[in-house]
């Protein structure tokens, strides 16, 4: 049932516009459906020692019905969203299996005598309260999963019931403090138009969900669920995270004209699925799509990538229960490189650490994890697991064309490491008579200034360069990619970053290899011109942004993209940089200046 207040004025002290992050582009307007999470009301009460056998045993039955009611999430989101999201809930099963939750909720009860939902909720606000205090976004993250099963295993134990999704009347935008993935799965389909959010960074559950679904969507809107009420009219601008409470006539306006822009220019992206990314003066890019998982091809394709230029393997075992052994990674990627034959995958050799950690890998969390054994550095440490995945890759070679990439390359030591092992690797499969692509192309990553300052050396000793704007961003002006608060000066037009682009480029084509680029910055349409006139070959971009490069590609000439490249590099500010990618860009395609 749904609350209005139709008859209460948004008073001067209710702030209009709320600013966050934006995490998901689109702009949608629509009525609010605010999820509040009140706790359950829980009483302490003592309980007699012959009540004690009838507590536990309540609590054992709430376990089971919690864990139903889990799967029953699983099974919906997973029809919605893909297998892969789905298994973001095995962290919920995960809380409901920890034999140390369980047992210190009984003992609790046998020696405290307390009631259980009492217990429950004491126990798990102790968890809550340890890994709040760890300095790791991910483990942070995973405080949401406790809260969300505690909740649960609470209200299954009171007969008390939450407000949720489900009790949607209509295609709503849902406001909520924090986002539980098992609530966005039981939205009846299709019915949440965008998500705003108190909590949340773009690696948290409402960005990885909003992007899977492909709908609008804000995190970090502090104190939203306390300014709009379930019934108000919003307006949610996923691309600049704003969320506009009771919109004026002006504003609806001036945003309708963008949303009919989006629409106008994503009818007109229709038309160049099966077109090249070419500029006006002949020069062709390779337009491939990033992927995380296997689920995604069908997207990859019906957005007209040019293959994979970016597989985050990584993410085959970021959720629990997951089965990264060489014959499972042989059957995804060997999946991955059939379905797209004859068009190329690069399949990036795990990338795990920095905000990537694994769940309950038992690992010591490091001071300062980016700077840390992440990456490639984790790989060499482990050889024996890092030469499964480079066999699984092999094998993969012979469905398709698979290439090889490392990620977080720093010096040729690291590089010769690698390749001594993927020799290794070759000579095993040969001895088995199992049939790979010899001649695979290997890459690598260049997201570390001190590699993009030696990449004429390490050109000579791979196929390809792959730059990792994100990283190189951050590495380069010492901002982490993760940190709001320092995001300000997270700038790609930064003339250092701009010159190590340009010298890995130049150090590729001197060596006669290819280079590209798949970080974030290839899918920034203002940035795109630059990269072009500074000679990228390849550009790799989430799949639903493809069509939007491959207009700003084709509305481009080579000629201004490389008079923008100079012009670039002799600006006396990255704010004058930025307004001379703005002009061109205003120039060629004004309809796309307009959604950024
Ligand atoms: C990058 O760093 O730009 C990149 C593409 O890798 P990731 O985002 O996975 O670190
Ligand atoms: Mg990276």
């Amino acid at each position: 049932m749904e609350k209005s207040r139709d008859s209460q004025e948004t008073t001067a002290s209710v702030p209009h516009r709320l600013q966050g992050t934006g995490v998901c582009p689109g702009v949608i307007m629509g009525t609010a459906f605010v999820i509040k999470h009140d706790e359950p009301q829980i009483v302490e009460r003592d309980i007699g020692s012959d009540e004690i056998d009838h507590q536990i045993s309540m609590f054992e039955e709430a376990l089971i019905e919690t864990r139903r009611q889990i799967r029953d999430v699983q099974a919906n989101l997973g029809k919605q969203v893909g297998v892969r999201d789905a298994r973001l809930l095995d962290a919920h099963l995960m809380v409901l299996d920890d034999r140390a939750f369980v047992e210190e909720v009984i003992t609790r009860v046998r020696t405290e005598k307390r009631n259980i939902e009492w217990v429950v909720s004491e126990v798990s606000e102790q968890y809550v309260k340890a890994l709040s205090a760890v300095q790791d976004d991910y483990l942070r993250e995973r405080v949401a999963d406790i809260k969300d099963v505690a909740r649960r295993i609470i209200r299954n134990l009171t007969g008390e019931k939450s407000v949720s999704l489900d009790e949607m009347t209509g295609k709503r935008i849902v406001i909520a403090h924090d986002l539980a993935p098992s609530e966005t799965a039981s939205a009846p389909k299709g019915m949440v138009l965008g998500f705003a959010t108190e909590l949340g960074s773009p690696t948290s559950h409402t960005a990885l969900m909003a992007r899977a679904l492909e709908i609008p969507a804000i995190v970090g809107l502090h104190n939203v669920t306390g300014v709009v009420m379930t019934g108000d009219e919003v307006l949610i601008d996923g691309n600049r995270g704003i969320l506009v409470l009771k919109p004026t006539e002006q504003e609806l306006e001036e945003y309708g004209r963008v949303a009919a822009t989006r629409r106008h220019i994503v009818e007109g992206f229709s038309n160049l699925k099966d077109q090249p990314a070419e500029t006006t003066d002949g020069k062709r890019i390779v337009l491939s799509a990033n992927a995380e998982n296997i689920d995604e091809i069908d997207s990859i394709i019906s957005y007209g990538a040019n293959g994979i230029g970016l597989f985050r393997t990584e993410y085959l075992c970021m959720s629990g229960n997951c089965d990264v052994s060489e014959a499972a990674q042989t059957r995804i990627y060997s999946e991955v490189a059939r379905r797209l034959a004859p068009a190329p995958v690069i399949i990036r050799t795990m990338d795990i650490g920095g905000d990537k950690y694994l769940e309950n890998d038992g690992a010591e969390r490091e001071p300062n994890p980016f700077l840390g054994c992440r990456s490639i550095r984790l790989s060499l440490r482990y050889p024996d697991i890092f030469k499964e995945q480079l066999r699984a890759i092999l094998r993969a070679s012979a469905e398709g064309n698979v290439r090889l990439m490392y990620p977080m390359i720093s010096s040729e030591a690291e590089l010769d490491q690698a390749n001594a092992l993927l020799e290794e690797c070759k000579n095993e499969l040969r001895q088995q008579q199992v049939k790979f692509d010899a001649d695979i192309q290997t890459g690598i990553m260049i997201e570390i200034p001190g590699a993009a300052l030696i990449a004429g050396r390490l050109a000579k000793k791979v196929s390809f360069f792959s730059i990792g704007t994100n990283d190189l961003i951050q590495y380069t002006l010492a901002v982490d990619r993760v940190n709001d608060s320092v995001a300000y000066l997270y700038d790609p037009t930064h003339p250092g970053v701009l010159e190590l682009i340009r010298l890995t480029i130049k150090a590729a084509h001197d060596n006669k290899i290819w280079c590209g680029v798949c970080g974030e910055m290839g899918a920034n349409p203002l940035m795109v011109p630059i990269l072009i006139g500074m000679g990228i070959d390849e550009l790799s971009v989430a799949p639903s942004v493809v069509p939007l490069i491959k207009d700003v590609v084709r509305k481009l000439s080579l000629k201004d993209a490389e008079a923008l490249a100079h012009a670039v590099a002799c600006a006396e500010s990255s704010a004058e940089a930025g307004k001379l990618c703005r002009k061109l860009l205003k120039r060629i395609a004004p309809e796309v200046l307009e959604l950024i």
